[in-house]
């Protein structure tokens, strides 16, 4: 399955129209929050089919797609199931700070003519041109963003991703500072438009200019994105195996905020995951905990040692005299345990 989204061109009534639905379907949304709590009170509880038929009729009086309704229905429902499998929290009720911004089109959507889709109820929707891979369109959806109205299309294909064969392997380090360090030496970091963007933001939030923010937030969000987009796709090209250090990113970002979460590091990784299966290649975790420690030369641990080491940017091993700078020292004990050197209750057992 290929996501694709498309930006809308809309008139005047279509905009209106995609307002006027938002406006009912969070009405529907936060009715059918209510309606589930109220009623686990009371010991009922719905299928997940009996629920998305429950305003079954409502079509009409709105003069929205009846599936469109189940699909916010069905929105509300799986938010329940989530906080119920205690995978997340309460759902909230959309309001002003947290609008509902996403209108579901479940059913299967012609290709599109000339930069013009047809939608049900909503007609042709013309979008800025852009080619889409070839395959049965299975559903859309409308989301709002502050940048203007886009359509998700999710369509049934198969991404082309070849790869040349190779058996390189490296080891990544993600960081603080630096993006990642590879094990062979390249530090990569964030694209300057990122880091540019960053302080913009800063200065819109200070300003509290809320509708700038919103759309400066949008725009580092569409960055990070492309970021991450570039950055995997170099590494599965040039790679078959990538070891990575397995930090905790979470608990990074929160000792050290702004920096590492900006860093995003839990996505970039992800995206390379799902990458290195389409290019049939490996991403391999590995253990960090040692990582920095260790002396990539002899094995020793007598590198940075805590959270005061992460000042440390350069170290000499004082066991075998190598030099290192400690970004690139963690990507090759990332690349060697990775690669069959297990650590061993703190010790690294370099020539088993
Ligand atoms: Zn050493």
């Amino acid at each position: 399955m290929i996501i694709r989204k498309l930006k809308l061109k809309l008139n005047k009534k279509q905009t209106e129209e995609i307002e006027r639905y938002l406006y009912h379907l969070t009405s529907v949304y936060n009715w059918a929050i209510r309606k589930i709590e109220l009623n686990a009170k009371d010991k009922i509880y719905f299928s997940k089919l009996d629920f998305a038929n429950i305003l079954a009729g409502y079509s009409d009086k709105l003069d929205i797609p009846s599936h469109t309704i189940q699909g916010t229905l069905s929105q509300a429902y799986n938010a329940w199931d989530r906080c119920f499998k205690k995978q997340s929290k309460k759902p909230r009720l959309k309001g002003r700070r947290n609008r509902l911004n996403s209108i579901i089109f479940p059913d299967p959507i012609k290709p599109p003519k000339d930069n013009r889709i047809g939608l049900p109820f909503l007609g042709k929707l013309k979008f800025h041109k852009q080619e889409l891979p070839n395959g049965k369109i299975k559903l859309g959806r409308i989301i709002k963003r502050p940048s203007g109205y886009y359509l998700c299309l999710w369509i049934d294909a198969v991404h082309n991703f070849s790869v040349k064969e190779t058996d390189k392997a490296v080891g990544i380090d993600p960081g603080f500072s630096t993006l990642l360090t590879l094990s062979d030496g390249t530090k990569i970091d964030n694209p300057r438009e990122l880091r540019k963007g960053e302080l913009r933001l800063a200065q819109a939030q200070r300003g509290k200019r809320k509708k700038l923010t919103a759309r400066l937030l949008e725009r580092q969000a569409n960055r990070r994105n492309d970021r991450n987009h570039k950055i995997s796709r170099k590494l599965i090209e040039k790679y078959k195996t990538i070891y990575y250090s397995n930090d905790n990113f979470k608990g990074l970002a929160h000792s050290f905020g702004k920096s590492v979460s900006e860093a995003s590091l839990g996505k970039l990784i992800g995206m390379i995951t799902y990458k290195s299966r389409l290019g049939g290649r490996d991403v391999i975790p590995v253990n960090s905990k040692y990582t920095t420690m260790t002396c990539s030369a002899c094995g020793s641990l007598t590198g940075p040692k805590g959270w005061d080491g992460l000042a440390v940017r350069n170290w000499e091993c004082s066991a075998c005299g190598a030099v290192h700078d400690r970004d690139i020292n963690s990507a090759v004990v990332v690349l060697n345990s990775g690669a069959g050197y297990a650590h061993k209750g703190g010790m690294i057992n370099v020539f088993n």
